[in-house]
This record gives C-alpha cells, structure tokens and sequence, in this order.
C-alpha cells in the first residue's frame, strides 16, 4: 500500500506530523507532498519533527490570487500522482492545499482519506474559502478521520456512508504530547524569555480575514480598556505578519505597558508561551483544541465556530467580536467559571488519532 500525505500549510503540518511519524514507525509505505502554501512556518515544524518531505512544490508566488493556486496546485501535483501511482492520499482540514489535493487525486482515480474531516460552521454563504474546501473534500474522500462524534454525524448528515466514517479523535493532541514528551526542556527554558515566569498573562493570537477591519478593532478596544483598568494582567500577543492585522494590533496596543507584542513564534515557543499563560484569547480553529489539553480556557474571537464541542464541554466561551460582548467576557473569567473552565477534559482527543488512523488503513 502506497500512500501520499498532501499538505501546506503550518496548522496542517502540525496536525499531519504525527501521522507521519507513526507511519514510518509502524513500516508503512509514506510519502510528503509539500505544496509549501506557508514556507517559513511549514519549514519550522519540519525542523521540530525532524521531517524531509520527498516532493517540495514551494507554490508561492506574490500576489497569488486563489484561483491562480489553487490551479497551479492541481497541476503540480497531478504530475506527481502520474509518476508515483499511489494507493491513498491523505489530506487535512480545510485549506487550498486540501481542496487541490483533493481533486488532483479524484482525477487520478486515487482513494482520498480526509484528516480531520466532518467540520462545519453550516453557513455555505461564508465568502471566506474553508467551509467550502472542506465540504469539496468531504464529496471527493472516501474515507474520513472524523476528530469528534459531531463531526461523524455532520457527515452522516450529508448522506456519507457510515462504514467510511472513523472517529479517531484530533491529531494535534498527538502533536502535543509528543512535543510534551521529546521536547520538554525545551518547552521549559522558553519559558524564561520574555521575563514572564510568575506573571499572570493572557496569551493572544488574531488573524482571520472574518476579523480584519472592524471585527479586530474593536476586539482590541475591548481588551485594551480591560489591560488598562487590570495592570496586574499582562497580554501576550504574537501578530500575524499580515499588514492588515498589524496597522490595528498596533495602533489600539502598542502605548500600553502590559503588552508584549511579538511576530509569530515557532511551534515549541507558542506551547511554553500556551502553557505558562492564564487563559487564551483567539481566532485560530487548532489553538482551540489544543488549550483544553493544558488546562487553559479559551475565548473564542468570532462570530460562529465548526468546533462547537468545545462550548458545549465549556472548555471554551464563544465571545463574538463585539466590544461589549468581549469586554463582558474577560470579567467573567474573573469569577469560579475560570477554574471550571480550567479543569474539563479535552473533547477534541486524547493522543491515539494517528495510530488510529494507521490502523484503519492496515486493515483495508
Ligand atoms: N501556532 C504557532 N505559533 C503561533 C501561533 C500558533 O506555532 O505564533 C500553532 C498553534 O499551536 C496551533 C497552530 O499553530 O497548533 C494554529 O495555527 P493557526 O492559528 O494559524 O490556524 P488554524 O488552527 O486556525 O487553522
């Protein structure tokens, strides 16, 4: 059995990693399609994981508009699906990459299996590309790694047959523990870098194109106004590299003395910087999964979330970005609700989705 992981992007390559690994651990026949649709960040987690991918595409260029990857993807990677003649690919989420490997892969008549499939927000309208990416995937795959019990029933929903569903939990809490395990160290010398040992911090990430503009601002004139009125909570923000996130994070940031602002951080540093902090305020659809796993509350900044089993297990409130509503749930965090939060179990997974993934295609 030949198998293909397809994938591009730093959140895919944190979560695909394991799978990797446990692969090669078990003998299985594995090749990496790098699209290097993030190249800096993708490269970092190679490093930390000790991956080489067999095919690299680097696909970027400047001012790429969507279509324009997403066609030069299928053509990049159809090649090497002609050459390599693969049994299985294996794709994740939601992204471009996804999608694209996804079709290059139907065209070939080669079997798709999808990581961490059968997320929805259930609004098709989004303008933004995930939900459809993931619900294009969802129709070509023929077998999905669903992380959760929900995410099996939002596929059943659309008329998947069940014996090709496989609840095998979230792949990034194998992630986790293995960096916890191999890289603990690590994890604790980072913890002295930025002078926050002891501090009470908010650790922060914002980045969607939902957020840009208004949604963002006043997000931030929300905490800003919370920093000011608590200077004993300090807040920790890696900014995304994105000008559009930049100009606001610092102009509503910047003056104030409780603020770290710095660029995005490798893997290892956003886990010590996760494990040292108070309670989490974020955008991101991974960090949410991982937090529960380390005890940490989560805010989430958006409007609607494809993981609501993390509200409904209360390891995370659903804020909005709304400044009152944000505001309003920073002083709840103040009350029992935070050590409630605190001390539930993650509902995203337990660190056995990889070896049940591979177990699955040994079966097959
Ligand atoms: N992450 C990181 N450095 C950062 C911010 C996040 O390594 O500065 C990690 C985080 O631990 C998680 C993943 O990146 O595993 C989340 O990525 P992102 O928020 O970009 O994407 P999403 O999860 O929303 O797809």
């Amino acid at each position: 059995m030949k198998i293909a992981l397809i994938f591009g992007t730093r959140p895919e390559a944190i979560k695909m990693a394991p799978v990797y690994l446990k692969m090669k651990e078990l003998g299985m026949d594995v090749k990496i399609i790098a699209t290097a649709q993030h190249r800096e960040m993708l490269d970092q987690v190679f490093e930390i994981f000790k991956i080489k991918p067999d095919y690299d595409l680097n696909i970027m260029k400047p001012n790429q508009q969507l279509s324009e990857l997403t066609s030069r993807l299928i053509v990049s990677i159809d090649k090497i699906l002609k050459k390599e003649k693969f049994d299985y690919i294996l794709v994740h989420g939601d992204t471009t990459s996804t999608m694209a490997g996804s079709i290059a892969g139907f065209y070939n008549k080669i079997k798709v299996c999808h990581v961490e499939a059968g997320l929805r927000t259930n609004n098709i309208y989004n303008p933004y590309p995930e939900e459809m990416n993931r619900r294009i995937t969802g129709t070509i795959a023929t077998y999905h790694f669903a992380p959760t019990k929900r995410a099996k029933k939002n596929l059943l929903n659309e008329g998947i047959n069940e014996k090709n569903i496989i609840i095998t939990g979230n792949t990034v809490i194998d992630s986790l523990l293995w960096v916890e395990k191999n890289k603990k160290d690590e994890i604790e010398k980072i913890k002295e870098k930025y002078g926050l040992k002891g501090k009470k911090y908010i650790l922060m990430t914002m980045h969607r194109r939902e957020n840009w503009g208004d949604p963002m601002k006043n997000t931030l004139k929300a905490v800003k106004k919370y920093l000011k009125e608590n200077s004993d909570m300090n807040l920790v923000f890696p900014v995304h590299l994105n000008p559009m996130v930049r100009k606001v994070v610092n102009e509503e940031l910047k003056e104030l003395k409780n603020v770290i602002l710095i660029d995005p951080v490798e893997y290892l540093e956003f886990i010590s910087l996760m494990d040292g902090c108070h309670y989490i305020m974020t955008d991101s659809g991974g960090i949410q999964e991982e937090a529960p796993s380390l005890g940490k509350p989560t805010v989430v900044l958006r409007k609607t979330t494809e993981r609501p089993e993390a509200l409904e297990s209360g390891t995370a409130l659903l804020a909005g970005t709304d400044f009152n509503d944000v505001y309003n749930t920073m002083k709840q965090l103040e009350g029992e609700l935070y050590e409630k939060m605190s001390n539930t179990s993650n509902p995203f997974g337990n660190g056995k989705a990889s070896k049940i993934i591979c177990d699955f295609l040994n079966s097959l």
